[in-house]
Parts: C-alpha cells; sequence; structure tokens
C-alpha cells in the first residue's frame, strides 16, 4: 500500500480518496477507540488523500482529521454558523460579509475535510452549481466591490480549463482588483499543482491563501509545487488556525512560519478557532493565543509573523489581536469590538473541556 501515498496523478488520488473505516485500515492502524468512533456514524463527512494519510503517523496531524467523540458534543456559544454567513449570503454561492469584499464558494468537495471546519456544515454536500451566472452578475452590478476571495470547499480540485474560464470572466469585471483563493490542496493534494495551473494563476494575478497548520505538512512534495507556483511569480499567503494540542505551541508555530517562508509563502493570519460545533476540544484559550503571538513577536523574523485574529461570531469580521488590553472578560466570554466599533462576543470559557 506503502506506494500508493505518493502517487502522483491528482485524479488517481481524488479517485482513491479514503472515506470509509475499511480504506483507512487499510493504509493505517488505528486504536480501538479511533475504530469505534467511525462505527458511531460521525455527522460530519470524513475523507482524506492517500497522500495525506501518510501524515497521519503524526499524532497532531491525526487529530485534525479522525472524528472524536468530542464532536458531538455542543457547548456555549456553539453554532453550525460560527461566522453568521447565511445571513450574509445574497447568491447560492456568494457571501458578501465586508463592503468591498466579497466570499465566493464555488463548491462544496475538499480532498481532505478537517474536523474543526467553520463550513462543515455545508461541505461534503452538494453545493453543486455548475452555473455561476447569477454571481458573476451580483458582483458585476455591485461596483464597491474590489476583492474576490474564491474558495469553498477547495477550488483547486477543478480542471485547469474549468479555472481558466471562471478566472476569465471574473477578471473582465472592471472594478475587481484582486482575486484570491482558498486552498489547502499544497497540502494535502500537491501533485495537483502543475506548470499549466501555475500560468493560469499567474495569468489572472491571483494570489494563493493556503491553508497549514502544522510543519509535518510542509513535506518534499508540498515544497515542490510551493516552489513550483513562486517560480511562475504566484503570490502565496498563508492561514493557520490555532489549534489545541496540535500546534498551540511558540517551538511549533516558529517551525511552521519560518518553513512557510522558506517556500515563499506568507504567513497571513494565525486564526483562533471558530467557536463552530462540536469544536471545543481544538480551542485553546484567548489569552493562551496572545501568548503565542506576543513571544512570536519577540523572537521571530517579523515578515515570518502572521497577524492573530478573532473572527468575531455572528458576522462582526475579523479582528486583529496583540493584547489582552483589547477586550473584556466577562466570565466565559470575551467581549470585544470589530471595525465599525461593534461590540461581539466569544466564547472562550476559564475551563477547557476535556
Ligand atoms: C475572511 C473573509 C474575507 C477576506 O478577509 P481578509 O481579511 O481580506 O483576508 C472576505 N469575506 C469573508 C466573508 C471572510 O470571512
Amino acid at each position: 500500500m506503502q506506494k500508493n501515498h505518493f502517487n502522483i496523478d491528482w485524479k488517481w488520488q481524488l479517485k482513491h480518496r479514503i472515506t470509509t473505516l475499511k480504506s483507512l485500515e487499510k493504509e493505517i492502524c488505528l486504536t480501538a477507540k479511533e475504530r469505534a468512533v467511525f462505527q458511531e456514524n460521525p455527522h460530519f463527512p470524513f475523507a482524506i488523500t492517500p497522500y495525506y494519510a501518510h501524515l497521519l503517523k503524526d499524532d497532531a496531524i491525526r487529530k485534525t482529521v479522525l472524528p472524536s467523540l468530542d464532536e458531538e458534543k455542543k457547548r456555549q456559544g456553539e453554532s453550525i454558523d460560527p461566522l453568521g454567513e447565511e445571513m450574509h449570503r445574497v447568491t447560492p454561492n456568494l457571501i458578501h460579509t465586508y463592503p468591498d469584499k466579497v466570499l465566493f464558494l464555488i463548491t462544496s468537495f475538499c480532498p481532505t475535510y478537517c474536523r474543526y471546519c467553520t463550513r462543515s456544515r455545508m461541505v461534503g454536500t452538494d453545493l453543486v452549481v455548475s452555473d455561476y451566472s447569477e454571481s458573476i452578475q451580483y458582483i458585476q452590478q455591485h461596483t464597491e466591490i474590489r476583492d474576490l476571495l474564491i474558495s469553498g470547499g477547495d477550488p483547486l480540485i477543478f480542471s485547469n480549463q474549468q479555472l481558466d474560464t471562471l478566472l476569465s470572466s471574473l477578471r473582465a469585471i472592471p472594478h475587481i482588483r484582486t482575486i484570491r483563493i482558498g486552498s489547502k490542496v499544497p497540502a494535502v493534494l500537491p501533485m495537483r499543482i502543475d506548470a499549466e495551473l501555475c500560468l493560469i494563476l499567474r495569468r489572472h494575478r491571483v494570489w494563493l491563501s493556503l491553508h497549514f497548520i502544522h510543519p509535518k505538512e510542509l513535506t518534499e512534495q508540498t515544497k515542490v509545487a510551493c516552489q513550483m507556483l513562486a517560480d511562475h511569480g504566484v503570490g502565496m499567503l498563508s492561514q493557520t488556525v490555532l489549534l489545541r494540542g496540535v500546534n498551540d505551541s511558540v517551538d511549533v508555530l516558529m517551525d511552521l512560519f519560518y518553513g512557510l517562508l522558506e517556500i515563499n509563502v506568507k504567513p497571513y493570519y494565525l486564526l483562533q478557532c471558530d467557536p463552530v460545533f462540536g469544536s471545543a476540544h481544538f480551542r485553546t484559550s484567548v489569552e493562551k493565543g496572545i501568548e503565542c503571538i506576543q513571544s512570536l513577536h519577540g523572537r521571530m523574523a517579523g515578515h515570518a509573523i502572521p497577524q492573530y485574529i478573532i473572527d468575531a461570531p455572528g458576522g462582526g469580521g475579523k479582528i486583529p489581536l496583540l493584547s489582552t488590553k483589547q477586550f473584556q472578560r466577562n466570565g466565559d466570554e470575551i467581549v470585544l469590538k470589530n471595525y465599525e466599533g461593534k461590540t461581539y462576543v466569544y466564547p472562550d470559557p476559564l475551563e477547557t473541556y476535556l
């Protein structure tokens, strides 16, 4: 089986995605507890690429993709739509939260599902819209929009041809200044990155906003993929979710951020984990996040340090944090203000759930 992990045909990888207990057990050894969780039938879809399965020897990474019984527990302040995206949905595929930016969700499919996903309510379901004309029309009519973030699901599962066609129609809209694609493909399916894709991204001046959570994800294949993108002049940022027991340590974060910079990926955001249903076991306290970011500011090259962000529950948008002076604690919640000066509450229990 070992040889399959590294099969370089990305379509083969997607076709042989591991989605069942039976197929997973052919790839890795599970503990009795891990096996029992699958038999409980987790509410959220399970899938990983054979390539990513080889990284599950690492306990930290393993935790982020294998189902756990903790996911079935709903804790205070959790929601299936923590960022209030549904109330900002303006077409079946567009979320318009900020005045001049829009989030374009073009698929609900991902090669690998993260257990802490903010959009677990919709990923793996069938948001199959092949006709984006309503969304494109909305963007055309709303001339205040300058920034487009294409995400999902993972947009890079589309063929080069499909991406080229979509990007061409978006680039034809004169008021659009920047286009980003959010993706975890370089971490979970690095063989997808080919020269033709790089040329398309470069031609349409697309920046990639990549998702990385751990230095062990920076394998040789991932480095080759990012280097190819960089060699073609594609700008890359990375977003990291701060996850308890996975990367909530200054040493792990430093290793990750320096590693990313070495492959031309600029660490952009360190995100406090959103209070999505069943995520309490992944969340660190906000104080812990601040402690990490303050320590990084003293120890790392400035351009290797991302901004630490809380995405305000209920659609208040992203709030950068540097110090505990920026919020008040009110029992098990913290109270903070967004860019408009409006007040938002983030659940941050004094005692962590184990
Ligand atoms: C995060 C996000 C964006 C992009 O925000 P940036 O801070 O520019 O990276 C746009 N729309 C929505 C709804 C978002 O959640």
